[in-house]
C-alpha cells in the first residue's frame, strides 16, 4: 500500500478496501503502532483503519491524490493487512486485488502500465 514506487503514485487500495488489524498494533508505551487516533474499535480485539468503511472508503492515514501522488501518514506504522498486500506492487507487479482496488479508481493493471 502506499508508500514506495508505483504505489507512490497509486494509492488505490488505501480507498477502496475495509483494514482491520488486531488491537495488539496499535501503539502503545512500549511499542510502536498505528497511533489509536487512526482507527476506530470493531470488536474487544479488532481494530479499523479509520475512514475504510465509508461508502467511499479512503483510509485517514493517506495523503494526497489517488492516481497522482500519495503517501501514508505512517508508513512504518501501518498495520499488518497494509504491509502483506500486493507484496511487489512497489515493483510494478500487481495481484488480482491490487487490480481490484485500482480498476476501482479508474486506474489500468500495473503490468499494463
Ligand atoms: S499499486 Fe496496488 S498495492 Fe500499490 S497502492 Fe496501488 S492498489 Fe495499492
Ligand atoms: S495505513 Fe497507510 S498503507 Fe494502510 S490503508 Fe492507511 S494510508 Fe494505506
Amino acid at each position: 500500500m502506499a508508500g514506495l514506487d508505483y504505489c507512490s503514485r497509486c494509492g488505490a487500495c488505501c480507498a477502496a478496501f475495509r483494514v482491520d488489524f488486531h488491537v495488539s498494533e496499535l501503539s502503545g508505551p512500549e511499542s510502536p503502532g498505528v497511533p489509536e487516533a487512526f482507527a476506530v474499535p470493531v470488536t474487544a480485539s479488532l481494530m479499523r483503519m479509520r475512514g475504510t468503511d465509508a461508502t467511499s472508503p479512503r483510509c485517514v492515514a493517506l495523503e494526497g491524490e489517488i492516481g497522482c501522488g500519495v503517501r501514508c501518514r505512517i508508513y512504518e506504522a501501518r498495520p499488518s493487512p497494509c504491509r502483506e498486500f500486493a507484496p511487489y506492487a512497489a515493483l510494478g507487479i500487481g495481484d488480482p486485488a491490487c487490480d481490484r482496488a485500482r480498476a476501482r479508481h479508474g486506474l489500468s493493471p500495473l503490468s499494463n502500465d
